[in-house]
C-alpha cells in the first residue's frame, strides 16, 4: 500500500503565549502543499509487535525516534491491534526545514493504518490523540487548510476558494525548532492579521493573502541565517505578492499570482542561488490526502 505524506507551510504564525511547561501557544494558518514523501506499507496482523523502517534518506533515524514508528506504536496502543509493519520512507521533503515532514509522515501512517484496519478510530479522535507524537501531527492527520491553535492540537479547517501558486526555497541548512523557540521573546499578539489571512483564503484574494503573510519566528532564525532575508527579497523582486519563512525555518516561500509566474521566478532564483538551496514550484493542495 502506497501513500503520499505532504509538506505543510505556515501562511502566518503568531506566538501567543509561553506556557509553564516550556511549550508555546501558537495561532497559525497551516497549508498543505504539493511536495510529498512517498510511504510504502506492508502490514499484517501478528502475535508480536514488529516495526521495520527503511528510507532513501541516509540521515533519517530508522528506530523509534522516527515519527512513523511512533505513529505505528500509538495506533496499536489506541486500538489494541498488534501488527507487523514494514514501511519504506521515500523522503523528498527537506528534513528539519520548517515543512513538517516528519509530522506528515506520522499523520499519513495513522491514516493508512486506520484505513487498513477498517476505520476503527474516527479522524477527530486520531487527530487529538496524535499530539502525543508531536505538535504538528494533529494538523497532518487532516491536511488541507486550517487555523491551528494551542501547541498545535486545536485544528479548525478553513474553506479555501482556490489553489495557489508558490515558490518554495529551502536553504541546505537544518534548523533546531527547540532552539528557535527558546530564544524567542514574546511580544504583542497579531490576532487581527491571522483573521485577515483566513478571510483572504475564504475569498480567494491571493494579493491580500500575500500582503498579510507573517511569521513571528522569522526574526530569530534570520539572525543566524541572513540568507533567509535575501531569499525573501528575491521572491518579492520576482513578482511575489508576499514572501515569508515557514515554521522555524529555514524554508521560505513566496505567493504568486499564478503557477506560470511562479515557475519563472523559481528558475531565476535557482539559477542565482545554485547549490546553496533547493527550489520547488508548487501549489497548495486540499485535505483528505490518503491515496492508494
Ligand atoms: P519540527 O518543526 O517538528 O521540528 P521540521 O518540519 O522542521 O520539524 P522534520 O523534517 O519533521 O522538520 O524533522 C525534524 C527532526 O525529526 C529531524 O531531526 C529528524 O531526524 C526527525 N524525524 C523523525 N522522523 C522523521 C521523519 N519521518 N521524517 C523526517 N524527520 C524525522
Amino acid at each position: 500500500m502506497q501513500a503520499k505524506a505532504y509538506a505543510k507551510i505556515n501562511l502566518c504564525l503568531d506566538v501567543v503565549n509561553k506556557r509553564a511547561d516550556g511549550y508555546h501557544d501558537l495561532k497559525t494558518v497551516m497549508q498543505t502543499v504539493d511536495l510529498y514523501d512517498s510511504l510504502t506499507f506492508q502490514i499484517k496482523e501478528s502475535k508480536e509487535k514488529k516495526i521495520k523502517l527503511t528510507s532513501n534518506h541516509p540521515g533519517l533515524p530508522l528506530d523509534c525516534r522516527n515519527l512513523v514508528c511512533r505513529a505505528a506504536e500509538l495506533f496499536m496502543k489506541l486500538t489494541g491491534i498488534c501488527l507487523d509493519i514494514e514501511v519504506h520512507i521515500q523522503k523528498r521533503i527537506p528534513v528539519a526545514a520548517g515543512l513538517g515532514g516528519g509530522s506528515s509522515d506520522a499523520g499519513c501512517t495513522l491514516r493508512v493504518l486506520n484505513r487498513w484496519a477498517g476505520e476503527p478510530l474516527d479522524w477527530a479522535y486520531l487527530s487529538v490523540e496524535s499530539k502525543a507524537i508531536g505538535a504538528d501531527v494533529p494538523f497532518a492527520v487532516y491536511g488541507g487548510t486550517a487555523l491551528v491553535e494551542g501547541i498545535g492540537e486545536q485544528v479548525f479547517p478553513i474553506p479555501k476558494k482556490e489553489n495557489i501558486g508558490l515558490v518554495l526555497v529551502c536553504p541546505r541548512i537544518s534548523v533546531s525548532t527547540k532552539s528557535v523557540f527558546q530564544r524567542y521573546v514574546l511580544d504583542d499578539p497579531m490576532e487581527e492579521k491571522v483573521l485577515v489571512v483566513a478571510e483572504a483564503l475564504k475569498k480567494g484574494d491571493i494579493r491580500l493573502l500575500g500582503q498579510n503573510l507573517f511569521n513571528k519566528l522569522e526574526r530569530v532564525t534570520i539572525k543566524d541565517y541572513p540568507l533567509i532575508g535575501e531569499i525573501k527579497n528575491m521572491l518579492m523582486n520576482a513578482g511575489a505578492f508576499g514572501a515569508v519563512m515557514s515554521g522555524s525555518g529555514p524554508s521560505v516561500f513566496g505567493v504568486f499570482p499564478d503557477l506560470d509566474e511562479a515557475r519563472k521566478a523559481e528558475q531565476n532564483i535557482a539559477y542565482r542561488l545554485g547549490r546553496s538551496v533547493r527550489t520547488f514550484c508548487i501549489k497548495t493542495v486540499e485535505g483528505v490526502i490518503y491515496e492508494q
